[in-house]
C-alpha cells in the first residue's frame, strides 16, 4: 500500500494534502466519486501517511504502523462499514466516544465511514458536533458514491473531495507494475472495470478472465446455444454474463468502425474478433446490443431468465 497505488488521484491528493497541512492534520472530509475507484484505499493511505514511523517516503508501507493500517488492525484506525443496511446510531457510537481520546499508538486517529450515504438521520445528526469541530489529532473521512443521499447539514460541515476513475491506460500500468499482472489480464481488467481500481482488484481474483473466453468460444465464436451451466446460473451471475456478452459485441462494433486494437476490451482475442467483423452488419450489432441492454433490465425485474437467454440466442444465431 503505497502512493504508487493511487496513481491518477494526484489532484485529489494535492487538495487533501493542502487542507491537512492547514488544519494541522485534523478535520472532516467527504471523499465522493464513482464506486470502486479507490476512495477508501486513498483514505487508508492517508491514515498510513499520517501515522507512519518511516523516515522517508511516508507511508513507507513496511513499518509496523503501515502494516497494521493495511490489515485494518491499527488501534488508531476505525473503519465503519455496514454491508447492505443502514449505518445506525449504535454503529457510530464508538466514534463519538473514541474521538475524545488521544491516539494510542500513532499521531492521528482516523475514522473512515464507508458508504456514508447509508447513515440514517439519527446517526448523521449525532455526528454533526464532531464534524463541526473535530478534536485535535482526529481525522474523519466519509466515503460515498451517493453524496446526494447525505443530509445537507453533514455535507456542509465537511470538505468534499471529488474523485474520478483513472484513465484506463493508467490503471493498466498500475495493475502491471504494482500487482504483477500480465499485460493481457491487466488490459482486460482496466478496460472492463472502466478505470475503477477497486473494481479491477476485486475482479482480479475471480475466474472472470476464463469465463469471458468460455462465453466467447461457446456462444459467439461457434454460435452454439448457451449451455445449461450458463442457463442455470444465479441472477447475479447471469448479469455478469450479459455484461461480458455486451463487452464482446462492443469490441466487434468498434473494430468494425476501424478503432485501434488498443481500444478493445478483449485485446487477448483480437485476431478472433477481427474474424467476426464480416459476420455482423452494423444494424445487427445495434440490435444485439439493444437486446442485451433490454435483457439486463428484464433480469433486474426478475423476468424469466431462461426465456430471455433463449430469445437472445435466437437473435444471435440468426445473425
Ligand atoms: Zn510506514
Amino acid at each position: 500500500m503505497r502512493f504508487n497505488d493511487i496513481l491518477g488521484h494526484s489532484k485529489a491528493l494535492g487538495i487533501i494534502g493542502a487542507y491537512l497541512e492547514k488544519s494541522r492534520f485534523s478535520g472532516a472530509y467527504i471523499f465522493s466519486g464513482p464506486e470502486g475507484i479507490g476512495k477508501r484505499m486513498v483514505a487508508k493511505i492517508i491514515a498510513a501517511q499520517l501515522n507512519c514511523t518511516g523516515q522517508v517516503d511516508r507511508p513507507c508501507g513496511s513499518c509496523s504502523c503501515c502494516l497494521k493500517i493495511q490489515k485494518e488492525t491499527h488501534p488508531d484506525l476505525h473503519i465503519i462499514q455496514n454491508g447492505q443496511s443502514q449505518i445506525k446510531m449504535e454503529d457510530i457510537r464508538g466514534i463519538l466516544r473514541q474521538a475524545n481520546f488521544r491516539p494510542y499508538e500513532g499521531a492521528v486517529k482516523v475514522f473512515i465511514i464507508d458508504n456514508a450515504h447509508k447513515l440514517n438521520s439519527e446517526a448523521a445528526n449525532s455526528l454533526l458536533k464532531v464534524l463541526e469541530e473535530p478534536p485535535k489529532d482526529v481525522l474523519i473521512i466519509l466515503v460515498t458514491h451517493k453524496p446526494q443521499n447525505i443530509i445537507k447539514t453533514v455535507l456542509s460541515r465537511c470538505k468534499v473531495i471529488k474523485f474520478s476513475p483513472l484513465i484506463r491506460a493508467q490503471l493498466e500500468t498500475v495493475l502491471i507494475k504494482n500487482y504483477a499482472l500480465d499485460k493481457a489480464t491487466a488490459h482486460f481488467l482496466a478496460f472492463y472495470a472502466e478505470g475503477r481500481l477497486g473494481l479491477a482488484l476485486r475482479l482480479k481474483d475471480t475466474p472472470l478472465l476464463q469465463e469471458k473466453n468460455k462465453i466467447f468460444d461457446s456462444f459467439i465464436l461457434s454460435a452454439k446455444p448457451l449451455d445449461h451451466n450458463i442457463m442455470n446460473q444465479s441472477k447475479e451471475q447471469l448479469q455478469v454474463c450479459l455484461n461480458i456478452l455486451a463487452s464482446w459485441f462492443r469490441d466487434i462494433y468498434l473494430l468494425k468502425c476501424g478503432a485501434s486494437d488498443k481500444e478493445t476490451i478483449h485485446l487477448d482475442r483480437h485476431s478472433d474478433l477481427l474474424k467476426l467483423i464480416p459476420r455482423f452488419s452494423f444494424k445487427q450489432l445495434d440490435d444485439i446490443m439493444a437486446t442485451l441492454s433490454e435483457s439486463s433490465l428484464y433480469l433486474e425485474k426478475n423476468i424469466n431468465s431462461k426465456l430471455l437467454l433463449h430469445n437472445l440466442g435466437a437473435q444471435l444465431w440468426k445473425a
